[in-house]
């Protein structure tokens, strides 16, 4: 529970803003439990401009005391710590005909988490009235003990205009274009909210082994790919950079229009829209029902798919080299028929690369791709919040 703060606290801090508290909190993030001096030593500061932070951390519900240790001599020093359990991201993903909301603490703890079906809706209002629900009851939820919700992450297929910060190109759930989820946020809940680009990363790199050079392909509505160095993206150094865009990189000049509006795009033939189309079952209308087609033997999906899988091996060539990516593993909903197709996308790769660069490189199909995406969007939320400026 938040305590009152003294006003010559308040006069020396602008309480809203966490910047200048931030290095301290980190600090006391990484070493779990700390006192006040050791803090202060860490990050350079003198102990009564440490001890304000402290407070003010403290008021804002961030940190909390956990025991007080005896020193002797009737002297005693508080050990502190974050409060992982009272402080929480909302996560909305896109998981089209679905949106998967959770609430999950900062201890990485889902604690509440809610399986909406779309397909019935029409219009953004609609939508916005079941978020709208889920957000009451997950501010009911972190309200228990005190706490807050700090962030909100949205992720979804299509992407967001940098410009106007509203969703295009969502393709097969058009109700989504034009919705601005960083104004509903911030001005229906103050809170901010961003959107979840990188996700999906995070989440299937936790497998492997720590450093390594990896590729990961989401193959969703859309075909996306990331690249790092452990933990650290090195594609995205910012929203502009080449992998973002892989998808609407043109491979055909003149090509199959793309809902981008331009023609010939790698999404146009190898994404699961592309495929959707190309199928042209009316029964087949959802990635959930493209994979079923192609897992119950349904040969033309299972043709088109494997064409797909062909085409993003031999067009991941070049990427792969430039990132000097040495594993790689297919996210998304369609990784579910990636096994399926492995064959056919490894022969794509070998028009480039040698079977012992290829053997290296084994390319795998996410485990679980949305499990992946929830720890992903979390690993993203939380590093966010400790480190906005990145
Ligand atoms: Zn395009």
């Amino acid at each position: 529970m938040a305590k009152t703060m003294p006003d010559y606290i308040k006069n020396r801090f602008d309480i809203d803003d966490l910047t200048s508290s931030l290095g301290l909190l980190r600090v006391i993030d990484e070493r779990g439990q700390i006192s006040q001096a050791e803090a202060a030593e860490a990050v350079g500061l003198s102990f009564g401009t440490c001890n304000l932070h402290f407070r003010k951390l403290e008021h804002v519900g961030l940190i909390r005391r956990i025991k007080n240790i005896s020193k002797g001599r009737g002297r005693s020093t508080g050990i502190w710590e974050l409060d992982r359990e009272g402080n929480f991201c909302l996560l909305l993903l896109f998981d089209v005909p679905f949106l998967y909301a959770s609430l999950v603490d900062f201890g990485g703890k889902v604690v509440l988490e809610q399986r909406e079906e779309l397909s019935g809706i029409a219009e953004s209002a609609a939508l916005e009235g079941r978020i709208g629900d889920f957000m009451e009851t997950a501010l009911g939820r972190a309200g228990e003990g005190g706490g807050r919700i700090r962030q909100v992450f949205v992720g979804m297929p299509g992407s967001v205009c940098p410009h106007r910060g509203i969703v295009i190109n969502s393709a097969l759930f058009p109700v989504l274009d034009g919705m601005n989820f960083k104004a509903l946020m911030q001005q229906r809940y103050g809170l901010p909210c961003h959107s979840l680009g990188l996700g999906f990363y995070h989440g299937e790199i936790r497998y492997l082994p720590p450093g390594t050079r990896a590729f990961v392909l989401e193959w969703n509505l859309g075909v996306r790919a990331v690249a790092g160095v452990g933990e650290r993206v090195i594609s995205h150094v910012n929203q502009e950079s080449l992998l973002s865009e892989i998808g609407h990189i043109v491979i055909e000049r003149n090509g199959k229009p793309c809902h981008c509006g331009k023609k010939g795009c790698l999404e146009a033939y190898a994404s699961g829209w592309a495929m959707i189309e190309a199928l042209g079952d009316e029964n087949v209308q959802s990635l959930e029902a493209f994979c079923e087609a192609v897992l119950g033997g349904n040969s033309r999906a299972l043709e088109i798919a494997g064409d797909a899988a062909y085409l993003l091996g031999k067009k991941l060539t070049w990427p792969l080299q430039t990132m000097q990516s040495k594993r790689l593993v297919v996210s998304g909903p369609l990784s579910k028929i990636f096994p399926l197709v492995r064959e056919r996308f490894v022969e794509g790769l070998r028009l480039i690369f040698t079977d012992a660069e290829i053997a290296e490189l084994n390319p795998v199909s996410s485990s679980d791709p949305f499990a992946a995406m929830q720890y992903g969007a979390y690993r993203c939320a939380r590093r966010q919040f400790f480190f906005p400026d990145e």
